[in-house]
């Protein structure tokens, strides 16, 4: 899944007020940091292969260490705990604890069975969402409208960077997803590949920049 990890990070906002939204949006991303770097080591593997379905051009032949449930558990509590020893929030750390969780379970949802229990599982996990191209777009768009919708009714700009840094982040990933939705194969080169998963990192400093122009609106009770 793509904008949906996005989605989770901003619909978050809303049972962790306090937290800022780079930490929110960092957390249901991670799993996808990792992977490209693990695929740099030479630890994970995928393989390009041709596909109608831009969904199914990438085979996930091996990732149990940034995708495995059993190492997310772990990656998920590993962050939680670093969230909390800087910032001693606790709805944030749960937040974030559950967010680091929700990507396993959406790409449970749309993947082929390709996710790993635990690393030499031989069980393979995924519904298969993605073979239906257009119910997954859907799910996914809607998915990303809720989150924005969410994150609107909690947050307010405080200036002029707060509403067009933050609409700029939603055309900016709306445009990515539908360069990966419509757009050319991605690179056959794995280094390639790799490098412009981790691209989307930078959007964790400019999600924490936008929300730093954004103050709690005052929800009607
Ligand atoms: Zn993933």
């Amino acid at each position: 899944m793509f904008i949906g990890h996005y989605a989770v990070g901003l619909a978050s906002k809303k049972l962790a007020p306090r937290a800022s939204l780079g930490a929110l949006i960092a957390a249901p991303i991670l799993l996808d940091l990792l992977w490209p770097i693990f695929l740099l080591l030479g630890w994970e593997h995928v393989s390009v292969e041709p596909n109608s379905n831009p969904f199914l051009r990438l085979s996930f032949d091996s990732y149990p260490i940034s995708h495995g449930l059993l190492a997310v558990a772990g990656w998920a509590t590993l962050f939680a705990a670093l969230y909390y020893g800087f910032t001693r929030y606790v709805p944030g750390t749960i937040v974030i604890w559950l967010g680091v969780i929700s990507h396993w379970v959406m790409d449970y949802i749309v993947h082929r069975p390709d996710l790993p229990l635990y690393a030499g599982g031989s069980r393979m996990m995924g519904l298969g969402l993605w073979n239906h191209r257009w119910v997954a777009i859907a799910v996914e768009a809607a998915l990303f409208a809720v989150g924005i919708w969410i994150y609107q009714r909690q947050t307010k700009a405080k200036d002029k960077v707060g509403t067009y840094a933050f609409w700029g982040f939603v055309v900016l990933l709306l445009a990515a997803y539908a360069g990966a939705t419509f757009g050319p194969a991605p690179p056959a080169s794995i280094k390639k590949l790799a490098i412009a998963t981790l691209c989307a990192a930078l959007l964790i400093p400019w999600a924490w920049w936008l929300d730093s122009h954004r103050e709690a609106r005052e929800v009607a009770p």
